[in-house]
């Protein structure tokens, strides 16, 4: 019979749920309250309120790519199941779109969750789920803290040259389809070859700072 999401057996020791994937059932009212209440802190919202309604999911543009959906990772985190977060591919598919938030009836701040869960992935050193969109992720910040706004060309040579990111486009080929397209929009004037920093850096590594990225 399959066993539904959320049809939680509480256990103190590992179990093994899946081929090669081991998960710790964390007990309610021990670690997996303090990390809810790690999380609430985080993102600065009530998590507690989720009733299931599953409007977030049904909203998200990107649900289908996701493995655990919007509401199942609110789930998961009112039990505090930090191991399936971290390890989930979703906190790197999400767009940080707002739509989940945004129809949610309770308030909760499920984007805002998202972000947090994938700024403490990042730091975990847990292999993430999706390797390319981690690098992303990664360079995004990294361009941004250096100039204070995104450079195409620098964002997508620096992504390109991570051994990860490069060997993973050797090996499908999508490198020629990359290169046709910069060639095209080199063409049209729209890539910028050199970046301009923006003026007020400090401001931008204060955010940072405060949203705690990498
Ligand atoms: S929309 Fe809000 S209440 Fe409904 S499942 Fe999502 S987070 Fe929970
Ligand atoms: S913020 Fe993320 S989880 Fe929420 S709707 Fe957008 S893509 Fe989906």
């Amino acid at each position: 019979m399959r066993e539904h999401p959320f049809q939680i057996t509480l256990k103190s020791e590992s179990q093994t749920v899946g081929p090669g994937i081991s998960e710790e059932r964390i007990p309610l009212f021990d670690r997996g309250e303090e990390y809810l209440h790690h999380l609430e802190g985080e993102a600065g919202t009530s998590i507690s309120a989720c009733y299931q309604c599953e409007r977030c999911t049904n909203a998200c543009p990107v649900s289908h790519f996701m493995d655990i959906k919007p509401h199942q990772v609110i789930r998961f985190a009112q039990l505090g199941w930090k191991e399936k977060l971290m390890s989930s591919s979703t906190i790197w598919v999400c767009l940080s779109c707002e739509m989940c938030s945004t129809y949610c009836p309770n308030e909760v701040a499920v984007a805002q969750l998202m972000i947090r869960l994938r700024s403490e992935a990042s730091r975990s050193g847990i292999r993430p789920q999706e390797r390319i969109l981690s690098a992303f992720h990664r360079t995004f910040l990294n361009e941004l803290k250096r100039f204070g706004r995104v450079n195409e060309t620098w964002l997508m040579a620096s992504l390109n040259l991570r051994p990860e990111v490069a060997m993973e486009k050797i090996r499908t080929g999508s490198w020629k389809h990359d290169l046709e397209a910069a060639v095209t929009l080199w063409r049209r004037g729209r890539l910028k070859l050199l970046p301009h920093r923006c003026r007020d850096m400090e401001e931008i590594r204060k955010i940072s700072r405060i949203q705690g990225e990498q």
